[in-house]
């Protein structure tokens, strides 16, 4: 099992049904059209200027307007309408109206029976399961020529691409006041009560609390929009980073990677060092290069002249650059560029402060969760960062971690170093070499439409039935995508959703197959999550987390996929084994995200160079702290090459949960006998809590303790001869 490796982070983070409680969406039209309604309503109560309302005025209407209610309605609404009148005044602004107003509201729009409150759920259910998709298919087709393989990117595709065209909703529902309404007649809910008393909710209980959810921000669309462009910002800066393998050079100018190989950093880098493991005669001094790439571009000390460019050639150790001595591209000289070895000009930091910039102007707008840590951790993720950080600690102080090393070295034939902390000699598959792999995927994918059609062929492999095969591939358009691929779900049930993958002109590789199975396995969530849940306020899973986790399932099954491996006790544990070290490595990694973002909370005047240099010390002592006694060397800074922690806002915890409830989720699978119908049962629960998720999945709350048992016995396996 691979540690994840795709780009389409950004876009889950973009439009996960999480990030949907900030942004909520609105169709223009439809927006005018019920702001009508409203004002028609309520323009005969208040047709002057608002007034600021003072708290002593809301009270005064809060007791008025209760007991009139109530002798209207009944007591047994007390506790409904106590909670919604709260609500409504907490967001109730002076440009809302003045007392009259909102009592003439509160009177129009308290349902306080259960027929009309039946009738509100069911038309916003209904009215926002539109406007997402509709709003997300805008989107999705504003990025089309940015995400995918189509030609040159124009100025005004980088506009299109950055522009979100939801971000104002959230004004209009709260000026034409559905999110008033909303608030007045749904309860709002801390995470302490969703883990707490939520295992007790029906499922239309769970569906008002995701719908009032929506509503608990009032963030300004400038706001939102200056957000998406920092995200939009720093998703370009990473999609251009490539390094042209050919032209690296050692002292003979002797050239170790083949002409034309352009790796994109971080995810093409760190897959070329897994696949040199099975390069017996060059390998190790390629997996030197490129752990020297690699600390060049998290130092920021890489010339920016070799950053994807062709024209030159570079040595990553003396870091001395010169016009390229031999061609492999077809590409013409960048005019204007000067070879020299300047160094980039600390962009990495830079882009990185832009988007903790815009994330910092929503925090007043967000009083129950103020910084983008709490946002990330109690409301997208819904586990508590200490409980998190708690689980990645579990990992990487494991008395199994120097159990793990020593079967690598022992396996290696030398003493670890740093770059293997992306050790991949555990797979079964690695037997083949990747020419051998890509040969093979090549000739049964020549193109994206082949992929296309053999997916329901590859869903019945995975224990589907042929009728459900059909269903889910029927739901699943598949595109070229422009970088490494990534999945892009649909919002509504009329749409479906796109499988984005990376296939070169000579044909898919094995790579690009690899990932492309990942990102199968999102569509094929995605699929049942939106169209088998249900309520569709319900839409998706607990967090990011549990997509990656479901995507891990398919993705462990690539080469049994391509009828290459045929999976048996030992390779069962040579995966499980595998997966330790991913999440060993991938825990760490998460870890110095979360420290460079309260570092960056805790400096917010920090520059780019001092950010730099933060982030160069935190990398540094996560890694002495939990793997320099593994590997024997202190002061490595290779924890931080990853680039989500640049343009994906704290995403990257998300990557070693995923490895624990992959575990749990696949141990489940295997328990019942197939994964096809088990994926089917799991992805339809829809968007609960984790803890609730994985109860109703596997009998067991989300935890760590399922991946250690079983590496305990994987090592035990290995070990016999
Ligand atoms: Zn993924």
């Amino acid at each position: 099992m691979e540690t994840v490796s795709d780009e389409h982070s950004a876009k889950l983070r973009k439009f996960s049904p999480a990030a949907r409680i900030v942004v909520v969406l609105l169709l223009a039209s439809a927006a005018l059209l019920l702001q009508e309604t409203v004002m028609a309503q309520t323009s005969v109560a208040a047709p002057k200027p608002a007034e600021p309302l003072t708290s002593a005025q809301l009270n005064d209407s809060m007791r008025k307007l209760e007991a009139e209610l109530l002798a209207k309605y009944g007591q047994a609404q007390k506790p409904r309408l106590s909670t919604g009148l709260h609500q409504g005044m907490e967001f109730w602004r002076p440009e809302d109206g003045d007392a009259a107003v909102f009592e003439s509201f509160v009177r129009i729009n308290f349902a306080g029976d259960q027929a009309s409150l039946d009738t509100m759920f069911l038309r916003f259910q209904r009215l926002l399961e539109q406007l997402d998709g509709h709003m997300h298919e805008i989107s999705r087709e504003f990025a089309t020529q940015q995400d995918l393989d189509l030609g040159p990117i124009r100025s005004y595709d980088e506009v299109f691409g950055g522009y979100d065209p939801s971000a104002h909703v959230t004004d209009d529902f709260f000026q034409n006041k559905l999110a008033f309404i909303v608030l007045l007649n749904f309860p709002l809910t801390t995470l302490e009560e969703r883990i707490n008393d939520g295992p007790k909710w029906t499922r239309r209980q769970w569906a008002e609390t995701r719908l009032a959810e929506r509503f608990s921000k009032r963030i300004p669309a400038d706001v939102n929009l200056a957000i998406a462009q920092a995200g939009g910002d720093a998703g370009n800066y990473i999609a251009r980073y490539n390094v042209w393998m050919y032209h690296l050079v050692d002292d003979k100018g002797q050239r170790l990677f083949p002409p034309r190989m352009r790796l994109l950093s971080h995810w093409n880098l760190r897959d070329e060092i897994k696949a040199d493991y099975g390069d017996a005669q060059n390998g190790l001094l390629k997996q030197r290069v490129i752990q020297q790439v690699m600390e060049r571009i998290v130092t920021q000390s890489i010339p920016q002249v070799v950053i994807d460019n062709p024209q030159v050639d570079w040595n990553p150790f003396t870091n001395q650059v010169k016009p390229a001595a031999a061609q492999d591209s077809d590409a013409t000289a960048k005019s204007d560029a000067k070879i020299t070895n300047a160094p980039e000009p600390d962009l990495r930091y830079a882009t990185l402060l832009k988007t903790y910039h815009a994330s910092r102007m929503a925090d007043p707008y967000s009083p129950t969760a103020p910084t983008l840590i709490d946002r990330r951790f109690n409301e997208d993720r819904e586990i508590p960062e200490e409980r998190l950080k708690a689980m990645l600690e579990q990992v990487l102080t494991s008395p199994l971690v120097p159990q793990v090393a020593k079967a690598i070295e022992s396996r290696l034939g030398r003493p670890l170093e740093p770059f293997d902390v992306w050790y991949a000699g555990f797979r079964p598959g690695s037997k083949y070499s990747e020419a051998e792999l890509d040969a093979a995927v090549a000739k049964k994918y020549p193109t994206p439409e082949a992929y296309q059609k053999d997916i329901p062929n590859l869903l019945v492999k995975l224990g589907f039935a042929p009728e459900r095969a059909r269903y889910v591939a029927d739901h699943i358009i598949v595109d070229p995508a422009r970088g490494s691929g990534h999945a892009m779900g649909a919002e509504m049930r009329s749409e479906k959703s796109h499988l984005r993958t990376r296939v070169e002109t000579t044909g898919m590789n094995y790579k690009g197959f690899n990932i492309a199975v990942h990102e199968m396995g999102h569509n094929v969530e995605q699929t049942f999550s939106l169209n088998d849940v249900d309520y569709t306020l319900l839409q998706g899973v607990p967090n990011t987390a549990f997509t990656e986790a479901l995507a891990f399932v398919f993705q462990a099954q690539d080469l049994a996929l391509l009828g290459l491996a045929a999976p048996d006790a030992k390779s069962d544990a040579m995966k499980t084994l595998n997966d330790f070290w991913g999440t060993y490595e991938i825990a760490g990694v998460a870890l110095v995200d979360m420290a460079v973002w309260h570092w960056m909370y805790d400096h917010p005047d920090a520059t780019p160079a001092q950010l730099r240099d933060a982030t160069l010390q935190i990398a540094k002592d996560t890694w002495n702290h939990y793997y320099a006694p593994v590997f024997g060397k202190k002061d490595v800074v290779l924890l931080a090459i990853y680039s989500h922690m640049i343009d994906s806002f704290l995403y990257l915890p998300d990557y070693p949960i995923g490895h624990l409830i992959a575990f749990q989720i696949e141990e489940q699978m295997k328990k019942s006998g197939s994964i096809g119908p088990e994926f089917e049962r799991m992805a339809k629960m829809g968007r609960v809590t984790p803890d609730l998720w994985m109860e109703n999945a596997t009998g067991k709350p989300v935890s760590a303790d399922a991946l250690l048992a079983a590496t305990s016995e994987a090592l035990k396996q290995v070990s016999q001869p």
